[in-house]
Parts: structure tokens; sequence; C-alpha cells
């Protein structure tokens, strides 16, 4: 379990990346969802001690983070957004390399753990190719392989979904709720669906601050009879967007289509529909922006 208490950072340009996030992170795959620029990079990169926070703790299975830091790093396995590979090198020799560099020093232990993650990330066919021939998907996954050396019991990885097609993307997900079901796994992405589906629990974090967390049916759940869809002119949106809570509104063969919070019908013409976590999410932000808003 890692828990995160009270955790504030501001940069010295003034920016407020983490205000007063408190979370409870258990075992499984965890989403932390929320827009560019949120904070979720800031708050990955300070669990992971890259970064210091001006205030707060964070505890994982009892050790104190940010007092053992070496402690933590053993326990740690990191895929960060920009993660760089050399492109001449082969996906067997480059895992060997930081095998090497993670402390395996055990030739047969090393090969045992080189071989299995190839296997485990299904690159093992192409282990003999150079990274800079793999797709994003295999470059993605290749980066889990390197993250998973040394049998981490915490693994973060941050925005690893963007660019990804849909395919890979599934591929991907579905290999982080397997190494979900023995450790943590703290994922970041800015995609509804990659949390809506395969993370027991979630939280949503906007502009630094925690707006929701825990399991995202329970939040689905809130919205039950509330959301509202209409398909409209295109001329009639801004009305729209005036006199209704508008949560988001796209194009179904070239006319928009509205998904709209309310406690009941809307107007007419209005249906009921099933909320999903993007309901539930668009409505946070846009709280959040007009709690924002009525505070200047
Ligand atoms: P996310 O990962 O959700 O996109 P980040 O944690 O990267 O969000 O950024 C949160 C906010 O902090 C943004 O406004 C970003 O511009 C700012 N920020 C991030 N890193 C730094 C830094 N090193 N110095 C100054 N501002 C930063």
């Amino acid at each position: 379990m890692l828990t995160i208490k009270a955790l504030n950072k501001t940069y010295a340009n003034g920016v407020q990346a983490l205000k007063d996030v408190h979370l409870q992170i258990p075992t499984g795959l965890y989403g932390l969802l929320g827009p560019n620029g949120a904070g979720k990079s800031s708050l990955m990169r300070t669990i992971a001690t890259l970064q210091e926070p001006d205030s707060g703790s964070i505890h994982f299975d009892g050790m104190d983070v940010l007092q053992d830091k070496e402690g933590l790093r053993r326990q740690l396995g990191y895929l960060p957004q920009d993660f760089g590979v050399y492109p001449k090198v082969s996906a067997e020799d480059l895992l060997n390399h930081f095998a090497v560099l993670k402390g395996l020093t055990q030739r047969a232990e090393r090969k045992e753990m080189v071989d299995g993650l190839l296997q485990q990330t299904n690159l093992w066919e192409a282990r003999k190719r150079k990274l800079g021939t793999f797709s994003g998907g295999m470059r993605q996954r290749f980066g889990i392989a390197q993250a998973l050396l040394g049998a981490p019991r915490l693994v973060i990885v941050d925005e690893p979904t963007a660019g990804l097609d849909p395919d890979e993307r599934n591929r991907f997900l579905n290999l982080l709720a397997e190494i979900g079901e023995q450790v943590v796994v703290m994922l970041s992405t800015h995609i509804v669906e990659d949390v809506t589906d395969l993370c027991p629990r979630m939280a949503m974090i906007v502009k630094g601050e925690v707006l929701l967390q825990g399991e995202p049916q329970a939040a689905i759940e809130l919205l039950r009879d509330k959301v509202w869809r209409k398909r409209i002119s295109k001329a009639a949106l801004p009305e729209y967007q005036q006199r209704f809570n508008v949560l988001s509104s796209r194009l179904v063969a070239g006319q928009p289509q509205i998904n709209v919070h309310c406690e009941s019908q809307p107007d007419e013409g209005f249906v009921q529909v099933e909320p999903d976590l993007e309901d539930v999410y668009f409505l946070k932000i846009r709280a959040s922006q007009s709690s924002a808003a009525a505070s200047l």
C-alpha cells in the first residue's frame, strides 16, 4: 500500500503543481487520470524520489519514502514519459545492459530474468531486432520490461499509452493489469478509457488537486439517471451550452450530440443515457473551472 498525505509542490516559476494531495493506493492497477498539466508527472516523479515536495509525506508499506529514498528505489520500477532507447542496439542486449546496471551481476540469474521479461512483454520473437525498428507499442512494452527488472513492488508508468494505436493500447493495458495482480502499478493518463475497464481504483487530478478517488464504477453510479443526450443543430450549440450543464459534445454523422448533466429531463428531445467515466470526468473538470471562475 502506498499512502500519500498532504503533498504540496510549487515550482520556482510559481506554478502550484500539487495541492494538498492525499491518496491511498493499494495493490493493483491504479489510474491517475487528468488533463495535460494536471500535475500527474509531478506526483509520479515525487513518488519515484526524482524530485522533492515542499511538504507532505509518502509511505510505502510502512517505509518513509522521503527519508529512505534508496530503500524506495530498490523496490521501484519506473517508466518515464520520455523513455528513450538506443536505436542501434537489440532489445535483448539493452535489457541485459539495464539488468547489469540494476545490480543483477549473476550471469545465469540475469539471463533468466531478461528472457522471462522478453517473454512476458511478448518481445521474445523480436529480441534480436534493433530497437530503432520497433513500433511505438513494442517500444513501450520494452519500457515495461526494463521497469520490471529486479522484480519491483511498486511500478510507476507515466502516460504510457499516448500515441499508441487502439490495438497496441489494449495489449499494453492488459499487460499492466496482469502485473498489477502482484504489485502496486500506478498509471497516469489523460485517456478516460485507459482507466474505465482495467483500473479497479483511480483518482482524478486537475490543476494539482485530487477531485475524486475510489472505484470508477462507484463514481459512475453517482451520475445514474442524471445524464441526458440530444442531437442538435450546430447553430443551436452555443444556446444549449448557455442553458444547460453540457458535459460533452461530439459530432455524430456531422451533427453535434450533447451529453447534459441534469436531475430531470432538461428539455424535450433529451433521452436518458447510461453514464460513463467520461461524463464523470467532464463534470469534475467543469466544476473545477466554475469554482475557479467563482473565486476570481
Ligand atoms: P501532467 O503530467 O499532468 O501533464 P505536470 O506535472 O507535468 O502535469 O505539470 C503540472 C504543472 O507544473 C504544469 O503547469 C507544468 O507546466 C508545471 N511544471 C512541471 N514541471 C515543471 C518544472 N520543472 N518547472 C516549472 N513548472 C513545471
